[in-house]
């Protein structure tokens, strides 16, 4: 194994590659032209190539397919990844990356400001990226801290991944989104924005969107972490899904639908939002009507699965843990049978708190728990979640798109669990990981 991480390192060295990448389209001249090798690529379609080499241009990939029948340009930069699979960068199609806390947020409210929120991000993009998620859609956040980040990160003023934002998720009061069992004379605001009744709706949605977000975030049943509501009791009248969905169209955006029940699931979906997250107890009739509406369910299972195991360690409330152990058995039937009917699925692990670098750790649980096999969930995270974003530009390593791209060690076809330590991470054509340059820089 030293040899591959000592023969990646060379080139790399030699190619005066690392922290340079960017410099001579910096200063103008022509885009730097790299070309990446490696043992096999998933492309995220699908498909697969043997002895791939891909070249990039600038932040794009210029040609990609095998080795014999692409020619790498002149003077290109060439990275080579013997014995590893490259794939697409990962998606991951919910993540509260400024988010620091497991309790779902109530401490966060009461203790902290947006300073806190935006550090958290900073830090929290970082793991991200180094977990080779490229690319995420953040399920909601206070102050709209994750535009900002979204900005700093698209300025290169810290690293991190592309970010498709909410802002703050729509809740009722008293629901998921509201922050429950204080005196009411504190006057304590929520976790997001509390409306009730489709004029209010319409406003935080005309809000959210005046303030940055590329998707609108509604709270259409209760939840896990929150106090004082059932998971699974609906938090929305009909006429107010409604208006989210034909606001949030109206201003060109998609709606995404956090629902554990099965009633508050189905009006959601009638009402037409593109994902039900977490989707824990959709029964036949909601999975026929996912079919028949392509909703995605972003089944957000590495959180859920933390909460019951470890939510004790992690300092998850006593009353979460129980809520989750309750919804827990039947939330792994229920996922099984969707998958199983042919309902479209996209990763997204929920990630907070302790989570966030985790993210890859969600595609064996995905095969595991949907029984779905390695190629459908490594789609899950890549083109899937690109479809479901809306991006074209991402989630499948093709001429035109974004060079964002992953290389881990091995074959992730017959082990899934190498796609949680990828040794090297790309985005927009520059090297944001080498885990073969970290660890020859401590040995010599
Ligand atoms: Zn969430």
């Amino acid at each position: 194994m030293s040899g591959v991480w000592l023969c990646l390192r060379v080139v790399l060295m030699a190619a005066g590659l690392m922290g340079t990448a960017v410099s001579a389209a910096a200063q103008g001249s022509a885009p730097p032209v790299t070309a990446l090798r490696a043992a096999r690529l998933i492309v995220g379609d699908g498909t697969t190539v043997d002895d791939p080499v891909i070249v990039v241009r600038g932040d794009r990939v210029v040609a990609v397919g095998p080795r014999a029948t692409t020619s790498i340009p002149p003077g290109a930069r060439i990275i080579d990844l013997p014995g590893h699979t490259l794939l697409p960068g990962f998606i991951d199609a919910h993540v509260h990356l400024t988010s620091g806390d497991n309790d779902g947020g109530d401490m966060a409210v009461l203790r902290e400001t947006a300073a806190h929120a935006g550090i958290y991000g900073v830090a929290n993009a970082r793991k991200t990226l180094d977990a080779g998620f490229t690319t995420v859609r953040d399920a909601g956040a206070n102050y709209y801290a994750e535009v900002a980040l979204r900005e700093l990160i698209a300025k290169r003023v810290v690293p991190g991944p592309r970010i498709f934002a909410s802002g703050p998720a729509l809740g009722i009061t008293g629901g998921h989104a509201d922050v429950n069992g204080w005196s009411p004379t504190l006057m304590i605001p929520g976790t997001g924005i509390i409306v009730d009744g489709p004029d209010e709706v319409r406003k935080a949605v005309r809000t959210n969107v005046k303030y940055g977000a590329d998707q609108v975030k509604i709270v259409a049943t209760g939840g896990i972490l929150s106090v004082g509501d059932a998971a699974t009791a609906s938090q929305f009248e009909d006429i107010e899904l409604r208006t989210a969905v034909e606001e949030a169209t109206r201003l060109g955006r998609k709606v995404m639908a956090h629902a554990h029940g099965a009633d508050g699931l189905k009006a959601a979906i009638r009402a037409g939002v593109a994902s039900i997250e977490h989707g824990s107890l959709i029964d036949d009739e909601g999975i026929a009507l996912a079919k028949e509406k392509g909703t995605v369910i972003v089944p957000t299972l590495l959180i859920l699965d933390e909460i019951v195991k470890r939510g004790a360690e992690r300092g998850v409330p006593p009353y979460a843990i129980a809520k989750g152990r309750q919804v827990e058995p039947e939330r792994r039937r229920r996922l099984r049978a969707a998958y199983a009917a042919g309902v479209k699925f996209a990763l997204g692990t929920d990630a907070t708190g302790d989570l966030h670098g985790r993210n890859g750790e969600e595609f064996q649980l995905m095969a595991e728990q949907l029984g779905a096999p390695p190629m459908e969930v490594i789609r899950m995270g890549t083109q899937y979640a690109a479809q479901l974003i809306g991006s074209e530009e991402i989630g499948v390593v093709a001429t035109g798109h974004f060079a964002d791209l992953v290389a881990v060690q091995g074959d992730p076809l017959r082990d899934l669990r190498v796609l949680a330590k990828p040794a090297f991470v790309m985005k927009g054509g520059a090297v944001v990981k080498s885990a073969a340059l970290e660890r020859s820089s401590t040995t010599r």
